[in-house]
């Protein structure tokens, strides 16, 4: 594939591009070292490249080894010899075997699916960490990491190599570049700007590592526009598999939006953030045509970066295999003409695990728009002011108030039943002595349990928390009353909670989206469209 394989530079054999890569080319054609893996064949992967099926991106990546270029099966170079491709299944395990991204396909705006891959809950844990930045910075190592998640640091190694073929810190690795390529091609960013904020420590290890990747310094990778020059605000966008039903995530949002905090305005997503301390905003919209989410972020510290983008990516559920996922379900009948209704309905995550948890107790027996008042009078009673230079919009001059503000209060200051009050100030607790309290932790009952053992924490509130913070996708509020009102608008026999869960047990691993189906039948407010279907493009 003559796809940029360095100007005028002979095409090259891969090699190891840089400490972290040392494994030895796989050279025998579709056969990898890594082999228990789970890819489609060869000759699938490699007629997918052909037509260019956007289904396969994100899911495969290829490297040609005539040109030491690894890139996405719908690259619009010209197809590359059957013999010269070797298939992988993440863009860390190709760049681990030494092939290079792409500069026209751009493995890293491919749609990030890494995380769906196998039914690892270690893996994605693992995953979410390093998307934070784990594996960054002074004094990180895969044993660290191999600690916090509670397992072995060779266990970690190789539940990486069996679901993607390639080691966590190669993982992390990739991230760094193909982050720093993105805010490359994309921004107008400071090379040394782009440096700190895909965690790369120093810029002269920014420049070694894509003289060694690319044979060029990264400032060489970057397209000039004079139209974009200096801007206030960093601008990426991240790409989903489609279909996406954008409508329904917005309206989702909307209905629920807090005040101060979060709006939906002219079919854009706007709300503040804080990170670490730091305080900002973020505005989300629709690329329909780019099958992407373009994101705005005026943030002070560039090194949260990553961490903002990942969170945006759970709160819109960017890396759902969807496709799959609507296929599996659409296997019930009572299912399939709701997901025939609205194929691509994501399950909406959290900013932020904690408030999440927060708004759930919020809304314990009331209804979401009550629910949405009490949010807005806990955040103009506790929380803290978005600097002026930092807001996108003057109605969204407040974070959502973080759990040590909360713990620390000597009241909460909300009209609610004292019980209640206390499971805030527990959640909160909590919180602050378990940084992991909203990660998975086993499987969905095991997630559930330990969340319950918050006082004031039932089952029906543990299931939505572990639905939206925890992102487990089998998590299901089979008591949750709007459920039952969804699966008896299409049934007309009201089931009980029991059969429900019951009828439930074919839609794993993925409930929380039959979930998500069955509220949007309910239609209570959950799912009315509030916007033209087209938005900005
Ligand atoms: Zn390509």
């Amino acid at each position: 594939m003559p796809a940029f394989a360095g100007g005028t530079r002979p095409p090259v054999t891969p090699k190891a591009a840089s400490d972290h890569v040392r494994k030895p080319l796989v050279l025998a054609h579709g056969e990898c070292e890594n082999s228990d893996m789970e890819l489609p064949s060869a000759e699938i992967c490699f007629r997918a490249l052909q037509s260019r099926d956007s289904r396969f991106d994100g899911l495969i990546f290829v490297g040609v080894t005539s040109t030491g270029i690894y890139c996405r099966p719908i690259c619009p170079a010209r197809t590359p010899k059957f013999q010269h491709c070797n298939f992988f299944g993440s863009a860390a395990a190709a760049q681990d075997a030494g092939f290079r991204p792409c500069l026209r396909c751009r493995p890293e705006t491919a749609p990030d699916l890494a995380s769906w891959r196998g039914t690892s809950n270690t893996v994605s844990r693992a995953l979410a960490l390093i998307a934070e930045g784990a594996l960054a910075g002074e004094g990180s190592s895969v044993e660290k990491l191999a600690e916090r998640l509670g397992v072995g640091e060779r266990q970690l190694r190789r539940l990486f190599l069996k679901h993607l073929g390639a080691s966590p810190i190669s993982v992390a690795q990739t991230r760094r570049v193909l982050f720093a390529k993105q805010l490359i091609h994309e921004t107008q960013m400071p090379m040394t700007e782009v440096a700190m904020a895909a965690g790369f420590g120093s810029l002269r290890r920014f420049n070694e590592t894509f003289l060694n990747l690319f044979h060029r310094p990264p400032s060489a990778l970057r397209r000039t526009n004079s139209k974009k020059l200096k801007e206030k605000d960093v601008q990426l966008r991240l790409r989903y598999r489609p279909p996406y039903d954008w409508d329904c995530m917005l309206a989702f949002l909307q209905a629920r939006a807090v005040p101060g905090v979060e709006m939906v305005n002219g079919g854009r997503y706007f709300r503040t953030v804080e990170v670490d301390g730091a305080i900002g905003s973020i505005e989300v919209s629709h690329l329909i045509h780019q099958q992407s989410l373009g994101v705005k972020i005026r943030f002070p510290d560039v090194r949260l970066l990553p961490a903002i983008v990942a969170r945006v990516r759970c709160l819109f559920d960017l890396g759902a295999d969807i496709e799959t996922i609507d296929r599996h379900l659409s296997a019930d009948p009572m299912l399939a003409p709701l997901v025939a209704r609205r194929p691509g309905l994501r399950a909406p995550g959290g900013w932020d695990g904690f408030e999440i948890a927060v708004r759930a107790v919020l809304g314990q027996q009331i209804s979401v728009a009550a629910a949405r008042g009490l949010a807005g009078q806990l955040v103009a009673v506790h929380s803290r002011s978005v600097p002026k230079s930092f807001r996108m919009h003057p109605d969204l001059s407040q974070v959502f108030p973080t759990a040590k503000r909360l713990a620390s209060a000597s009241s909460i200051g909300l009209r609610i039943p004292m019980a209640r009050l206390r499971t805030l100030k527990a959640i909160a607790e909590a919180a602050i002595s378990d940084s992991n309290l909203f990660r998975p932790f086993g499987n969905i009952e095991q997630t559930v349990a330990r969340l319950q053992t918050i006082p004031g924490i039932g089952e029906w509130t543990a299931q939505y928390i572990a639905l939206r913070a925890v992102r487990d996708m089998d998590a299901f509020p089979s008591t949750d009353i709007g459920l039952l009102r969804g699966v008896a608008s299409i049934n007309a026999d009201p089931p009980s909670a029991a059969k429900l869960l019951n009828r439930a047990e074919s839609w794993r691993p993925w409930r929380a989206y039959a979930a998500q189906h069955l509220w949007a039948a309910d239609g209570s407010a959950i799912c009315k469209p509030t916007t033209p279907a087209a938005l900005v493009g």
